[in-house]
């Protein structure tokens, strides 16, 4: 069995977890392990490492679980079956096992770009959640990716639903959202599929609001994500003109610099609120996308109050 177990840390209470990228260069990875300390100063459950689809940066990612490891924290390692063999991903989860890593969030990936496949063993994420309660029962503790807003390739919400039951039934633990600021779906999901059965604890992505660039990139560059009301007036007020990706100075916006620091000033009172009020709908955990900044995490979370624990 995972030495812990962080279901039973949200029977009690609601969890407060990170998530990390590995970084691409070696002068980042030197970066991370004063990142995670700050981060570790909260005291999170877990912090979470996404996976390169392919299992390319495998090397890095195993390297960030272990400074999370070493910082005293909980790794979870993210997991895709993209490019993936059935005796690649096994020799891949001994080394995470043997490596102390036994919480996995197990995911599809998305599709490699011209491809119609995973261009591996399996095609999606029921089959790895399957395959890893077959081979390991409860060594590893499973969490698996829910979409509030239905997974952008899915033919319907209910059937979507219907597959993240079959991840239920396979064997997953709990489940980690999408990003997701539309709150009146994210609401009408969860009832939705607490109605399909879906009994699993809730921990709640959220992505941090501060770049504008990324935020418009990570709703709409894969996720098809709604740019709720609120999120588009802030994005209107701080336009960059003539468009926030224009990445060549000399900028036009003569007001590019104040802008870029107002936004994100109301991106974290913004999520701020959200964060509010997904801990109202009675979720089991708030995952912060913290994307290896700290200082933004740090302003959210002594708003917040999140490290009640502490
Ligand atoms: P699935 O659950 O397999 O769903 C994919 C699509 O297939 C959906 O439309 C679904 O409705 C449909 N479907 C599901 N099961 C079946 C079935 N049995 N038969 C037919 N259709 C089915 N990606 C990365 O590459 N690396 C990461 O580290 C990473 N981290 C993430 C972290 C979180 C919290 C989340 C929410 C996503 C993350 N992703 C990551 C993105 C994720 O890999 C993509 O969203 C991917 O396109 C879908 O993965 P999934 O596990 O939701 O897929």
């Amino acid at each position: 069995m995972a030495a812990t177990k962080l279901t039973d840390i949200m029977k009690e209470r609601q969890t407060l977890s990170f998530e990390l990228y590995p970084p691409k260069t070696e002068k980042g990875m030197l970066k991370l392990p004063d990142i995670i300390a700050h981060l570790c100063d909260f005291q999170p459950d877990y912090i979470s490492c996404t996976y390169g689809a392919g299992g390319g940066n495998v090397g890095a990612n195993r390297q960030v679980c272990q400074m999370v490891r070493n910082a005293g924290s909980v790794p979870v390692t993210h997991f895709t079956v993209i490019k993936n063999t059935k005796s690649k991903m096994k020799e891949q989860m001994d080394m995470y096992l043997e490596e102390g890593v036994d919480h996995i969030l197990a995911l599809r990936g998305d599709i490699p770009l011209g491809e119609t496949t995973t261009c591996g063993d399996f095609q999606y994420a029921t089959d790895l959640v399957k395959y890893i309660k077959d081979t390991y029962g409860d060594k590893f503790e499973i969490a698996v990716a829910g979409s509030p807003e239905g997974h952008i390739t899915c033919s319907s919400i209910e059937s979507d639903i219907g597959f993240l039951r079959q991840k239920q039934d396979n064997g997953a633990d709990y489940i980690m959202t999408q990003l997701c600021w539309d709150m009146e779906q994210f609401k009408r999901w969860l009832d939705m599929i607490r109605k399909a059965g879906v009994t699993l604890p809730i921990n709640v992505g959220i992505m941090p609001v501060l770049d504008m660039k990324a935020t418009i990139n990570v709703a709409l560059s894969r996720n098809g994500c709604v740019i709720e009301r609120e999120l588009a007036r802030l994005i209107s007020k701080y336009w960059i003109f003539p468009d926030p990706f224009d990445s060549n100075p000399p900028f036009r916006d003569d007001e590019r610099e104040r802008k870029l620091a107002d936004f994100r000033k109301a991106g974290i009172e913004y999520t701020i609120k959200q964060i509010e009020a997904y801990r109202a709908c009675g979720i089991n955990g708030i995952h912060l996308y913290a994307m290896n900044k700290w200082e933004a995490v740090t302003e959210i979370i002594h708003a917040t109050g999140l490290n009640a624990q502490i």
